[in-house]
């Protein structure tokens, strides 16, 4: 079977099962329009959907997903797409917390780590470049200060410091400012393990990434 093929029959037994679950969920959402709690900004290739990984019914969360599920600085070139998102959701929506989540093994990050991304030459598009450019100096540090490590490790480091940088652009897009300056939003940054399944917190106390309980 093609894997659109694949899709359909995916769909019908969904059309059959799931949805027809859910239908009284689904008519609430209609009624009520869209309010969900949290937004969550990740990587387009998570593996796992965040609905699965929170066990969440449909409706409750404001999802975005982009190549290592960064987040440049406010009003840099070419950010219309998420930046609009973001301010959908904090403004018009006013959801109450944001989740910046990266995670293991994620392939967007192991391009930035390559070499392909520093070359000058025969190296990545434009666009590849100038979006994965947003965490550069997430890649800029590990490259340096863990150059005794392997490549796995400089991968981990790299994928938990642009879920830093990312965060670190996000507290500064003026509506979030606002509104955590008003404890009406948190944001804060995990990183998915999909080998472990596994959680880790970025903890901006003690800068380590600890276990969620
Ligand atoms: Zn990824």
């Amino acid at each position: 079977m093609s894997d659109i093929g694949k899709l359909v029959s995916g769909f019908r037994v969904f059309k059959a099962t799931t949805y027809q679950k859910q239908k009284d969920i689904i008519g609430h959402l209609l009624e009520q329009g869209q309010k969900p709690s949290t937004m969550i900004i990740t990587c387009s290739d998570l593996r796992i959907p965040p609905a699965e990984i929170f066990s969440t019914n449909p409706g409750e969360l404001y999802l975005v997903a982009n190549m290592g599920g960064l987040i440049p600085k406010h009003d840099a070139e070419g950010t219309r797409g998420i930046m609009s998102a973001i301010e959908n959701a904090v403004v018009n929506i006013g959801v109450e917390t944001i989740i910046v989540m990266g995670h293991a093994r994620c392939a967007s990050i192991e391009i930035m780590m390559s070499d392909k991304f520093a070359a000058e030459k025969n190296g990545l598009s434009k666009s590849m470049k100038t979006w994965l450019s947003v965490a550069a100096e997430a890649r800029d540090a590990v490259k340096k200060e863990m150059s005794d490590k392997s490549p796995e490790e400089q991968q981990s480091s790299c994928e938990h410091e642009s879920i830093i940088v990312s965060l670190r652009n996000l507290v500064k897009y003026p509506y979030v400012a606002k509104a955590i300056s008003k404890n009406k939003l948190k944001v804060v940054g995990w990183h998915f393990n999909i080998e472990t399944g596994d959680i880790m917190a970025y903890d901006p106390a003690t800068k380590f990434f600890e276990p969620i309980s």
